[in-house]
């Protein structure tokens, strides 16, 4: 007897698996406009130092041969830059790669992960393909809340995802309220700082986590070379851990897993520090700018310590939708928070003086039409 095509059974994908939704990239073009400025993906519009990209180029002639697997350069030349021990770095196709591998090696179906609110979306499919619960602990305040995570923890927590600062607000957790979280999280609960905007925080308040990693056994720390260095194309980033979590993630990491051409050109732009300053300053001068230029707009300007702000849009006839539209009618791209985010919210990233004072524009127009 035949059986018919149609009637044999199909693969199916694990449960974690089949109950993600399909990932929906943030909006890139605009019908009929050829060079959309696009401010919704927090990507560097300064771009890159020269001298990552002259590094780069310098990879042309060398592409024949594997990346180093051990990523030594990229690695000492972290170490150096931000006063890190080498031997606790490892280096990722971009930080994404690097919490999906800690995620990978240390929680099991059923596990619990605990999310603070306003972190990284792709923690939450990470977790959810493993067959993980997630835990979201909530952000009243529109900031990684200690209470409200250390409430979240159970005997089955094996892993907390906090980004510091947070996306799409902002704000980080300040260092009070980071020692009390490590100091009272179960040593056996790993907490991992996303921190993808950390280079642009300039306040004596913040904490990176670089020393509780180095003190704890139980604290990560994951880092972007995708902001404010400006390589989001590359995918590169690097992760300061214990040796107990270094040592899981480098038995699933495969040894290529960061290409030869952003293992150099991230080199090189840690390097330039130069450029990373100028990129940190500007960012913060442009922020006061533009919230002086939207004072008394009736949009509610949320600063974040970051390379982004939140617009809040309070009217019935003027709302997140109406203005998303008409910046976009205007050749600009924000990012809708929507769900992800505070209600009637829209985010935009900080660009050039001349980006800003388009998008400023646009959105008094906005207001006045
Ligand atoms: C952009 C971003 C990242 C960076 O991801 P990469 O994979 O390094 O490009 C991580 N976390 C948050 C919250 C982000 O916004």
């Amino acid at each position: 007897m035949t059986v018919q095509v149609s009637d044999r059974a199909k693969p199916v994908p694990t449960a974690g698996v089949a109950s993600l939704a399909p990932y929906r990239q943030g909006k890139i073009e605009i019908a009929g406009v050829a060079e959309p400025l696009k401010l919704s993906s927090n990507e560097s519009m300064v771009g890159p130092s020269k001298a990552a990209i002259a590094a780069y180029k310098g990879m042309a002639d060398r592409l024949a041969l594997y990346p180093d697997g051990s990523q030594r350069a990229l690695r000492n030349a972290l170490a150096e830059v931000y006063s890190l021990d080498a031997e606790e770095i490892v280096c990722g196709n971009g930080s994404e790669e690097l919490i999906q591998l800690v995620i990978r090696a240390f929680v099991a179906p059923d596990d619990e992960v605990v999310l603070s609110q306003y972190s990284f979306a792709m923690a939450f499919i990470h977790a959810t393909a493993q067959g993980a619960r997630t835990v979201v602990a909530e952000e009243p305040a529109l900031c990684p809340d200690v209470d409200h995570i250390l409430a979240a923890v159970t005997p089955r927590t094996k892993l907390v995802i906090v980004a510091s600062p947070n996306n799409p607000v902002g704000q980080y957790l300040p260092k009070r309220e980071l020692t009390r979280l490590v100091d009272a999280l179960p040593s056996d609960v790993i907490l991992l700082l996303d921190g993808a905007y950390a280079d642009y925080v300039d306040a004596d308040d913040f904490d990176a986590g670089e020393l509780f990693v180095e003190t704890r056994s139980n604290v990560v720390m994951t880092r972007t070379f995708s902001k404010l260095y400006g390589l989001a194309g590359l995918r590169i980033g690097w992760m300061y851990a214990p040796p107990g979590i270094l040592d899981a993630v480098q038995r699933i990491r495969t040894p290529f897993n960061a290409n030869a051409a952003a293992l150099a050109a991230a080199e090189a732009a840690v390097r330039d520090t130069g450029h990373a300053a100028f990129v940190r300053q500007e960012n913060g001068v442009e922020l006061s700018r533009i919230a002086a230029a939207l004072a008394g707009s009736g949009i509610e300007f949320i600063r974040s310590a970051a390379n982004f702000y939140l617009l809040r849009f309070a009217g019935k006839d003027r709302d997140a939708t109406g203005a998303a539209a008409f910046l976009e009618a205007n050749g600009i791209i924000p990012r809708p928070v929507n769900a992800g985010g505070p209600a009637g919210c829209l985010r935009v990233t900080v660009g050039r003086p001349h980006h800003n004072d388009r998008v400023v524009a646009a959105l008094l127009a906005f207001m006045q039409g």
